[in-house]
C-alpha cells in the first residue's frame, strides 16, 4: 500500500476526478464549519440521501450554533428523530452551548479545541479541520478504508491496528504533497469510494486509479476488504403498555442519562424469564408508573435493529383503571396526549412504528 499510494500522481488523479464528479451537497456550497460539523455527525450511520434531507430541515430550524444553543432539548431531539443514536443530538446541543459561551458561536479552527467539545471525536475533528478549514488532517471513513484495502491488496481487516496505522500513515504523507488541497483530496477519496470503488460491483473498467490498484492486478478485488469476524446478533424481547384514558394516551420521557435519554415512550421493558409479553406489559406498567389498567388487548409487534441488537417489541392497548395519578420510577415526566398529538414528541424507532400503526388503524385492534 505504501508504494502505490505514495504517488503524487495518485493524489492529483483523485483531486481532478473529484472536481469533475463531486455531488452537489448542501454543505459543500459554503464549507461553513457549522454545516460541515452537522453533516459529518448526521452521516455517521446514515445514508447520504437521508442525511441531506435531515440536513436541510435542520438548517432551516437551527441555522447557526447560537440558534441551536437556544433551542429546547425536546425540539432538537424531534429534529433528530429517525436518525437514531440520540446521544449524538444531545452532544450537538451541549457543544453548541460551549461554542456560544467560549468561542463566539463559531467552531474553533484547532484540532484540540474541537476535540474538547462534547461528542467530537478524532474522526469528526479531522473532518472539520480538513473539509471546513482545508488543513492536512486524515479523514478515513469506510469508503476510504475499502478503497485502500483494494489499492494495497491488504490481507487483513482494515479495522485491525496495523492496517489502520498503515492507512493513516499513508494518508498523512499524501496530505503533505505539494499542491494537494486536503479538503479536495479527503472528500475526493470518500466520494471515489462511495461512487466508483463501491462495496459491490466496483467500476474497475473505467477506474482512473486502476494502474495503482494491487487488488485489480492480483484479481482479488472481490476479496477486499477482508471482513472482520461478524459479531453475534443479540435478540431482545420487550413489551409495552399503551394506556388510554378519555381519548388520550399515556407517554413518559426517559431519564436524560440513559441510551434513549430525553425521548418519549410508552411504559414497558424487557421480558423476564418465563414471562409472557402480556405479563411483562402489566408488570412494567405498574413498576414504572404505579398506574393500574384493565382490558389489555394485543396491538402490534414490531422489530427494530440497534447496533447488534434486534429488538422485538410487543404492545398492548389498555384502559386506565382508577383515578390515581402516576408515580414515575423510570422517567422524568409524563403527558396524556391524543394520538394525533404524538407527532410533537420524539420517540425511539420501535415506539414510532407503533404510533404509525395506530395512525393507520384507528380501531387499534390489530395484532400483527
Ligand atoms: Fe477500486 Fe477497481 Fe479502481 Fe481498484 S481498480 S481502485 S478495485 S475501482
Amino acid at each position: 500500500m505504501k508504494d502505490c499510494t505514495g504517488h503524487k500522481e495518485f493524489a492529483a488523479v483523485i483531486c481532478s476526478w473529484f472536481a469533475a464528479n463531486r455531488r452537489d451537497l448542501p454543505w459543500r456550497r459554503t464549507y461553513d464549519p457549522y454545516h460541515v460539523w452537522i453533516s459529518e455527525v448526521m452521516l455517521q450511520q446514515t445514508q447520504m440521501d437521508r442525511a441531506v434531507e435531515y440536513f436541510k430541515v435542520w438548517m432551516e430550524r437551527f441555522p447557526d450554533a447560537a440558534t441551536l444553543a437556544g433551542a429546547p432539548e425536546q425540539t432538537v431531539l424531534k429534529a433528530w428523530e429517525g436518525l437514531g443514536y440520540y446521544s449524538r443530538a444531545r452532544n450537538i446541543l451541549k457543544a453548541a452551548a460551549v461554542l456560544v459561551a467560549e468561542h463566539g458561536g463559531r467552531l474553533p479552527a484547532e484540532f484540540d479545541a474541537l476535540r474538547g467539545l462534547p461528542g467530537i471525536g478524532p474522526y469528526t475533528a479531522g473532518a472539520i479541520m480538513s473539509i471546513a478549514y482545508d488543513r492536512p488532517y486524515v479523514v478515513a471513513d469506510a469508503n476510504v478504508e475499502r478503497l485502500f484495502a483494494r489499492l494495497g491488496d491488504v490481507g487483513s481487516p482494515m479495522k485491525e491496528k496495523v492496517a489502520r496505522r498503515d492507512l493513516e500513515t499513508t494518508l498523512a504523507a499524501m496530505l503533505q504533497t505539494k499542491g494537494v488541497s486536503p479538503r479536495e483530496f479527503n472528500q475526493g477519496l470518500m466520494e471515489f469510494g462511495a461512487l466508483v470503488c463501491t462495496p459491490q460491483n466496483p467500476g474497475c473498467g473505467e477506474c482512473p486509479v486502476r494502474r495503482f490498484c494491487r487488488a485489480f492486478a492480483a484479481g482479488t478485488v472481490a476479496l477486499r476488504p477482508v471482513k472482520r469476524k461478524k459479531e453475534q446478533r443479540i435478540d431482545i424481547v420487550m413489551s409495552c403498555a399503551i394506556v388510554e384514558d378519555k381519548g388520550k394516551l399515556f407517554i413518559q420521557q426517559r431519564m436524560s442519562d440513559d441510551i434513549w435519554g430525553g425521548l418519549w415512550e410508552f411504559p414497558g421493558g424487557r421480558l423476564k424469564d418465563g414471562e409472557s409479553p402480556l405479563e411483562a406489559a402489566r408488570r412494567e406498567l405498574y413498576e414504572e408508573t404505579e398506574l393500574r389498567a384493565v382490558d389489555f388487548r394485543p396491538f402490534a409487534t414490531v422489530i427494530h435493529h440497534y447496533t447488534r441488537y434486534r429488538v422485538t417489541l410487543h404492545s398492548f392497548i389498555c384502559a386506565l383503571d382508577g383515578k390515581a395519578g402516576p408515580k414515575l420510577h423510570a422517567a422524568q415526566q409524563y403527558r396524556w396526549v391524543p394520538l394525533e398529538g404524538l407527532s410533537e414528541y420524539a420517540f425511539p424507532s420501535g415506539h414510532r412504528q407503533l404510533i404509525a400503526k395506530m395512525m393507520a388503524s384507528p380501531s387499534r385492534q390489530s395484532s400483527s
